[in-house]
């Protein structure tokens, strides 16, 4: 089954603007002479870098760069945030969505995220909409009712043609950031759940056309057998996103 392969960086609060555009010209032309054709690399920068690094990637087929959310509002009185739309003027094509630190720390929930992914539809972006459970929820074993919930309320009123244009990222919140990383035995039955999800409530043609990437704790080393997994089509990365030489290495890994 072809699927879109795809590796996105996640770079959270980090690098200053100078920093920003040195990391992502490394990442741009090691990716570009390195990296097997085919795989979408992503590039999510803090919002105030997304137009330099967007210049930067103009032309490129293969790299894009998004933001890391979005507003659930299309426009007006809300301080502080940033509207899909500003997002897509700003050269961005992609924004992640119900991040796991956007749920932890900012309490959204994923009926916030489906709000949010309308606004990324309307504004011509592809919602990144991320789910995974916590620690306790794994140890008690209904992480699965969680994460369906979790797809249920997010994704649950899109119709069809809308579904095809999201990517979903599996993230157990207990490997994000922690250096713990799913097997790539436990990141696979959750893909493959996700997948019987999308056949039961859209249709086998969406199911099998989603990228569903993992994301948590991914590194050059465990990269490649977690994408050797059938429903594992990429990767989203936090920390080692950082690190041009590794995240290329994590991006070649996928093929
Ligand atoms: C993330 O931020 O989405 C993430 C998976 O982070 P890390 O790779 O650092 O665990």
């Amino acid at each position: 089954m072809s699927r879109l392969k795809i590796v996105a960086g996640n770079w959270k609060m980090n690098k200053d603007f100078e920093e920003g555009l040195s990391l992502a010209s490394e990442i741009i032309s090691m990716v570009e002479t390195e990296a097997p054709s085919g795989v979408q690399t992503i590039l999510f920068p803090p919002f105030v870098h997304l137009h330099a690094l967007a210049s930067l990637a103009k032309g490129k087929q293969a790299i894009h760069v998004g933001g890391q959310d979005c507003s659930m509002h299309p426009s007006g009185a809300y301080t502080g945030e940033i509207a899909a739309s500003m997002l897509r003027s700003a050269g961005a094509s992609h924004v992640l969505v119900g991040h796991s630190e956007r749920r932890q720390y900012h309490g959204e929930r994923s009926s916030d995220g489906a709000a949010k992914i309308q606004q990324a539809l309307s504004a011509g972006l592809t919602p990144i909409y991320c789910v995974g459970e916590t620690k306790e929820e794994r140890l008690g074993g209904a992480f699965e009712e969680v994460i369906a919930a979790q797809l249920q309320e997010g994704l649950g009123n899109l119709n069809e043609v809308q579904m095809g244009q999201v990517v979903i990222a599996y993230e157990p919140v207990w490997a994000i950031g922690t250096g713990l990383t799913a097997s790539p035995e436990q990141a696979q039955e959750v893909h493959a759940m996700i997948r019987g999800w999308l056949r039961n409530h859209f249709s086998a043609h969406v199911a099998n056309h989603t990228s569903i990437l993992y994301g948590g704790s991914v590194n050059a080393g465990n990269a490649a057998a977690l994408f050797a997994m059938e429903d594992i089509d990429g990767g989203l990365v936090g920390g080692a996103s950082l690190k041009s030489r590794d995240f290329t290495d994590i991006v070649k890994a996928n093929r």
